[in-house]
């Protein structure tokens, strides 16, 4: 990271439904397309039909577009760094989306630096408690 003089781009997704479908300017969808073009995996969150927020693996557009919008909630990471690091260590391609500190927490986690791996972090003032998500569905 060149920190006196970082590199800035301000992008948006050509596409206006894809932008439509997106929280924000959709950078993700196209980076995560370029990611599948690649033969690649995708781990980002998705509301499951529990309506709990989980990080999920993926390999095609379907289950990508899932990923989509922003849940309010601190997501499930369950095994996703374990599966992150085997399919790596298998030469897969990866992208891992998340909180800057789930990102950081990854990164620990795999204790170097992996040409195969890209790690977007989403803009992000802090998650709320799965809890009070709990709470209020049950209210
Ligand atoms: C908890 C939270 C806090 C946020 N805080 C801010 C903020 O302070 N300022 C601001 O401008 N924007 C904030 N956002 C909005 C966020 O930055 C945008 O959703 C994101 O930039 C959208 O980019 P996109 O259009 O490319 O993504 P989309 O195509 O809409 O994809 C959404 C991406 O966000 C990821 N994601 C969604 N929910 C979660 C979650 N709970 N945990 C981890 N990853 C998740 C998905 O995996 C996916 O990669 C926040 C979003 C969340 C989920």
């Amino acid at each position: 990271m060149n920190w006196k003089q970082p590199k800035v781009y301000a992008v948006q997704h050509k596409s206006e439904t894809v932008r439509a479908a997106s929280r924000s300017g959709g950078i993700f969808t196209a980076v995560s397309d370029w990611i599948l073009t690649q033969n690649g995996i995708v781990y980002g969150c998705v509301l499951d039909e529990s309506f709990r927020a989980v990080h999920i693996r993926t390999e095609c557009a379907e289950d990508r577009d899932r990923m989509r919008g922003s849940e309010y909630i601190q997501s499930e990471l369950g095994d996703t760094y374990k599966n992150v690091r085997k399919d790596m260590t298998n030469g897969r391609i990866v992208l891992f989306n998340g909180t800057s500190c789930q990102v950081a927490g990854l990164k620990q986690y795999l204790g170097k630096e992996y040409e195969n791996l890209l790690c977007v972090d989403i803009v992000c003032h802090g998650v709320p408690s799965p809890k009070v998500w709990e709470e209020y569905l049950h209210w």
